[in-house]
């Protein structure tokens, strides 16, 4: 695929995550799956009940793997789980971890057939990911995963603070340079 077509399946927007209409949703979840705080708290909270009951069955989850369950009241048809890395260093595999947790979404996208994907900025909250680098990372990620799967998804980036809004602005506009 060209390099401006890879672009054109990435999209930048500020707002919540809950309300998207992609096929899937990621929740940065917690290990446990069992739901949390923060996008965790609000999805689960968006899709009701039976989102939880059927987190149960998977008995957890490691960081930078991911899984999927069905949407229940959310608009997306998916929901894809991945813990991502809780920061303490940027020496204890943390850059790995967070590219596994967007590269494993992502092949469940493909392996699921879906056509969009929604992202939130997975560990930049309670799990203190330095913001910038974990911006790097997701859209690298995707820019990787368009270009050697060769699947077209829709990939979207759902930022909630203006803080990440602007660094994925900014990321991506880099990203494009460099390649071109
Ligand atoms: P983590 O434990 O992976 O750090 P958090 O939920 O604490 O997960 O934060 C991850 C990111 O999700 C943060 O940047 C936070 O601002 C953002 N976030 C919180 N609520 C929402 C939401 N409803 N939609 C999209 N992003 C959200």
């Amino acid at each position: 695929m060209l390099r401006k077509d890879i672009f054109s399946c990435i999209t930048i927007k500020k707002g919540d995550i809950t309300t998207e209409t992609s096929d899937a949703i990621v929740n940065a979840a917690n290990t446990s799956l069992l739901g949390g705080g923060g996008v965790d708290g609000a999805i689960h909270k968006a899709a009701g009940p039976g989102l939880l009951e059927e987190c149960r069955k998977f008995n957890g989850c490691r960081p930078g793997e991911a899984r999927i369950t069905a949407g229940y009241n959310l608009k997306a048809k998916f929901v894809i789980h991945t813990p991502g890395p809780i920061y303490k260093d940027g020496k204890s595999s943390e850059p790995e971890i967070l590219r596994s947790s967007y590269w494993n979404s992502l092949m469940l996208v493909k392996e699921n057939n879906l056509k969009s994907v929604s992202f939130p900025a997975i560990s930049t909250g309670v799990y203190r990911y330095p913001k910038d680098a974990a911006a790097e990372i997701a859209i690298e990620t995707a820019v990787s995963f368009i270009e050697k799967e060769e699947y077209p998804v829709d990939i979207s980036f759902i930022l909630f603070d203006n803080d990440n809004y602007e660094i994925y602005i900014k990321t991506l506009e880099d990203k494009k340079n460099e390649l071109h």
